[in-house]
């Protein structure tokens, strides 16, 4: 069997990948083992334009954020689902210098801050001290029913294998990679962590994140905003709430801590006024790299290889758009974004 690509890994990565690949009518086969704790799989869905205690604007997000909008619709709309949902954050000041940065920002720049109208509406349900500011446009992608229904698409094609990428078997010949019988005329790795240990890309800069998160349910908490302070505090499913989360740079494994739970539990108590119950626990580590930016496009030194990968904190947003710009340069040799060009690495990749 020949195929044009093999694609490692079905996270959002991967599943954006196979669906411009589908656009362009390219043949594919994507490999990916089901492991319940990936980062796709763990992560809330939050695309915020903004960031840090000074509230700037996230790297590129005039253009990410519309075309993320329109990539899950127009995705959405082929699986039959909807995955995107304008989500408001109410940002709860925890000191009043995070009310005065905020209040200096918004004065500035207007753009995604704004004030309430009355900064006592959300006393029934929350506790905060002083006040809150409005991040918005923000958007909440639903990742589990996204990649869900193009697992369901992909292997209602036959175009989904379900079994671990053994490194160890691909051959790579002179013209096209061989594994396990499909042979193709290049592979893409869209691997997520696995990526720190590829041995096709060895040495590149990643910084591996762990975050920790709870599920929680809230009967009655509105679901209509995402809350931050500290923590988020996000819309889930039917009166459950996702938690989260942490960052840590150093980790001993990528298990779920009592550290985290008894902290993560604290706030809920502190912060909450309703009922809740704590109903899951999960870890999960981030393909972060130390430059903050993604790895996108062939390998310096043998184009049959290629990659998509670290997304560290953004991948809903920054995945839709490198997955369409590897696309574009595999097809029409545009070229993917210096920022972002696997190319930047030629030297370390050729050694
Ligand atoms: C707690 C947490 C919260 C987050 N919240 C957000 C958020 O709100 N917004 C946001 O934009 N980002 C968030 N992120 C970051 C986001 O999750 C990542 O950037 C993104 O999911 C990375 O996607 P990926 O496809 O590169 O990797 P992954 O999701 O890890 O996918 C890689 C896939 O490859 C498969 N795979 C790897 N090796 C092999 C192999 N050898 N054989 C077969 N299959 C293999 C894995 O099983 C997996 O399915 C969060 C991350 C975490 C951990």
């Amino acid at each position: 069997m020949h195929v044009d690509y093999i694609i490692v890994g079905q996270g959002i990565c991967g599943t954006f990948l196979s669906w411009e690949l589908q656009k362009a009518k390219q043949s594919f086969i994507v490999i990916d083992e089901s492991k319940p704790f990936t980062a796709s799989k763990a992560a809330s869905g939050i695309i915020n334009p903004v960031t840090g205690r000074r509230i700037v604007k996230t790297w590129m997000i005039d253009e990410l954020m519309p075309f993320a909008w329109n990539a899950y619709q127009s995705f959405g709309e082929k699986l039959g689902i909807n995955c995107i949902t304008q989500k408001p954050i109410i940002d709860c000041f925890t000191t009043p210098q995070m009310r005065l940065a905020f209040t200096e920002r918004y004065e500035k720049d207007q753009q995604f801050l704004s004030l309430p109208a009355n900064e006592n509406d959300w006393l029934p349900y929350l506790d905060y001290d002083f006040g809150y500011g409005i991040i918005q446009p923000a958007y909440l992608v639903d990742i589990q029913t996204l990649l869900t229904s193009q697992r369901k698409n992909l292997l209602a094609g036959g175009q989904l294998k379900e079994e671990h990428f053994d490194a160890a078997q691909l051959e790579n010949k002179e013209t096209s990679v061989e594994y396990k019988g499909i042979s193709a005329d290049k592979i893409i790795f869209c691997d997520g962590i696995a990526g720190y240990s590829n041995p096709f890309f060895p040495n590149l800069p990643y910084g591996l994140n762990k975050g920790e998160i709870l599920l929680v349910e809230i009967p009655g908490f509105p679901a209509t905003h995402i809350i931050k302070k500290g923590y988020s505090l996000v819309p889930w499913s039917a009166n459950t709430f996702w938690l989260g989360s942490t960052y840590l740079w150093e980790f001993e494994d990528d298990r779920p801590t009592k550290g985290f739970y008894q902290f993560a539990e604290n706030w809920l108590k502190q912060t909450i006024k309703m009922p809740f119950t704590i109903i899951d626990h999960w870890a999960s580590v981030r393909p972060a790299t130390l430059e903050r930016k993604p790895f996108v496009g062939l390998h310096p030194a043998d184009n049959k290889m290629g990659i998509l990968n670290g997304m560290g904190t953004k991948g809903c947003s920054l995945a839709p758009f490198f997955a369409k710009q590897l696309v574009n340069h595999l097809l029409h040799k545009e070229p993917v974004m210096a920022d972002a060009n696997l190319g930047r690495f030629k030297k370390v990749l050729s050694r």
